[in-house]
């Protein structure tokens, strides 16, 4: 059996459903040209997914094996190796993009699907008649009843022969023309991004710091001077680190009387996400519940994305993302209801801008947390609860160390201001703005709409 290898959302060589398939194996990795076209090019996470690729190159050379890179649209390349292999095995991807470039790609070659980036299968956790759940809950419920032993399994790796090729060159493809590259981010468009100190640790050194923390996790999550995250989401992402390799550490942890039940429970929050977009994808444009579309200003929405609203937390997030890709959980709340809530704009604006930044980027997670937020999804928040950004840093960055961290003109500013809508209205700042919209009032007016528009 001759087979492609087709690294995605698994760019590791431990515990891999990849490397346990026996026979001959050409391992590839495809920079996709669909999505890298749409990206500027100081884009940091193609800074991280080439680090990351390149060093799963020199992996698998130590166990024998290589990788070939390829730059250009997925079924075009399959199309030029399709009649030398049996399959291609791959891990799953379910947005609406990965599922129908997979279909392409399986008319093609026959498709040997894996399940690894989730904890459990897209069928696995389903109601008793065999629908998806749409509430957490029982979701949630029913899939500690289905845990067992054999989610925290290791997937060792077999004997392969590596398939004859050639590995130093990148390999592009453009407008039907094949062309050899060196293999470089510049080779692909892109320029070199400097990584913060975090985003270049590894899953493990994250472990290690996080193993100090996790007792507190569920007190401490919340502030945002804390840092009481585990910071995996990049490595969930990307498949640095195996889901059940976090969870075999989770074991781990229990084992030593640490209550894990909390981070447990966020991890399944990811696999929930995963499910409901898999069996609706619609979820990706369209909103589950309620016709609130938001309404268009695009005034609000340069503000928005220049984080300049003159409210100092939602201003804080979006200067934090802009400058590092990050967002704090609790912030993500926080700026996801004043975009819908507050500035009442569409979700998806929200969602794109998100999408566009994150580094963690996942567009389960991403689109249906925008659609919870909106009060528009699956298991949403109730549209009339708007967090408060004023009462909200007062509780979670209580001496303004996380504001004063990323929106310097406000440093020298007594918190007392930046949690207080009419003080800063009253006090005029030094290259900062006044906010854009009143709290109270644009809450009045986002509750007069989404009512009048579910009594209709
Ligand atoms: C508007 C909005 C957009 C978001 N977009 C994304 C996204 O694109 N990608 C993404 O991975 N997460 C997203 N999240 C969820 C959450 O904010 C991040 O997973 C979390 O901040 C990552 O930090 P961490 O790894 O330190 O999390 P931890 O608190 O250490 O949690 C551990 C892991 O559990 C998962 N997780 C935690 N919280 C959530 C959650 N609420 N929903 C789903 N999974 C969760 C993540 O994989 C995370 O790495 C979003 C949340 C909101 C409110």
């Amino acid at each position: 059996m001759r087979r492609i290898l087709w690294f995605r959302r698994d760019l590791r060589v431990e515990d891999n459903p990849l490397l346990a398939q026996d026979g001959e194996v050409f391992p590839i990795f495809i920079f996709d040209s669909n999505i890298l076209s749409k990206l500027p090019a100081n884009d940091k996470r193609v800074t991280f997914i080439f680090n990351t690729v390149s060093s799963l190159k020199t992996k698998l050379q130590k166990i024998g094996l290589d990788l070939a890179i390829f730059h250009g649209n997925p079924p075009d390349i399959f199309k030029a190796l399709a009649e030398n292999f049996d399959e291609v095995v791959a891990s799953g991807d379910y947005d609406s993009y990965a599922l129908e470039r997979d279909r392409k790609v399986s008319h093609l070659l026959h498709f040997n699907y894996q399940s690894d980036t989730y904890i459990f299968r897209t069928k696995e956790v389903l109601k008793s008649d065999s629908t998806p759940y749409l509430v957490f809950t029982p979701f949630y419920n029913k899939a500690k009843t289905l845990f067992t032993s054999k989610h925290l399994e290791i997937i060792p790796n077999t004997t392969q022969k590596l398939f004859d090729f050639e590995y130093n060159v990148l390999h592009n493809f453009s407008n039907n023309i094949v062309s050899k590259l060196d293999i470089s981010l510049e080779s692909i468009g892109f320029v070199e991004q400097t990584l913060t100190k975090e985003q270049l640790l590894t899953p493990q050194e994250k472990l290690d710091i996080f193993s100090t923390k996790i007792s507190a996790y569920s007190n401490d999550r919340d502030y945002l001077a804390l840092n009481a995250t585990s910071e995996l989401s990049i490595d969930l992402r990307f498949g640095t680190i195996s889901i059940r390799e976090v969870l075999r550490w989770l074991q781990v942890q229990k084992k030593k009387g640490i209550d894990t039940e909390p981070f447990f429970r966020q991890l399944i929050f990811r696999d929930f996400y995963a499910m409901l977009l898999y069996h609706f994808p619609y979820l990706e444009s369209q909103n589950f519940r309620y016709k609130f579309n938001g309404i268009n200003n695009n005034e609000y929405y340069e503000a928005f994305c220049s984080a300049k609203t003159g409210v100092p937390i939602v201003d804080a997030g979006l200067r934090q993302l802009l400058e590092t890709g990050e967002m704090h959980n609790r912030v993500r709340m926080i700026v996801a209801s004043f975009f819908t809530k507050n500035l009442l704009l569409p979700w998806q604006w929200g969602e794109a801008f998100f999408a566009q930044h994150l580094m963690d980027y996942d567009a389960s997670s991403n689109i249906l947390s925008w659609q919870w937020s909106a009060g528009t999804g699956v298991d949403p928040q109730p549209y009339f609860r708007i967090f408060n950004p004023y009462t909200q840093s007062m509780k979670f960055d209580k001496n303004g160390g996380y504001i004063k961290r990323y929106v310097p003109e406000l440093s020298n500013i007594s918190i007392k201001f930046l949690v207080d809508e009419v003080k800063l209205y009253s006090y005029a700042i030094l290259n900062y703005p006044q906010p854009i919209v009143n709290y109270k009032e644009s809450s009045k007016k986002a509750l007069e709409y989404f009512k009048s528009l579910t009594s209709k």
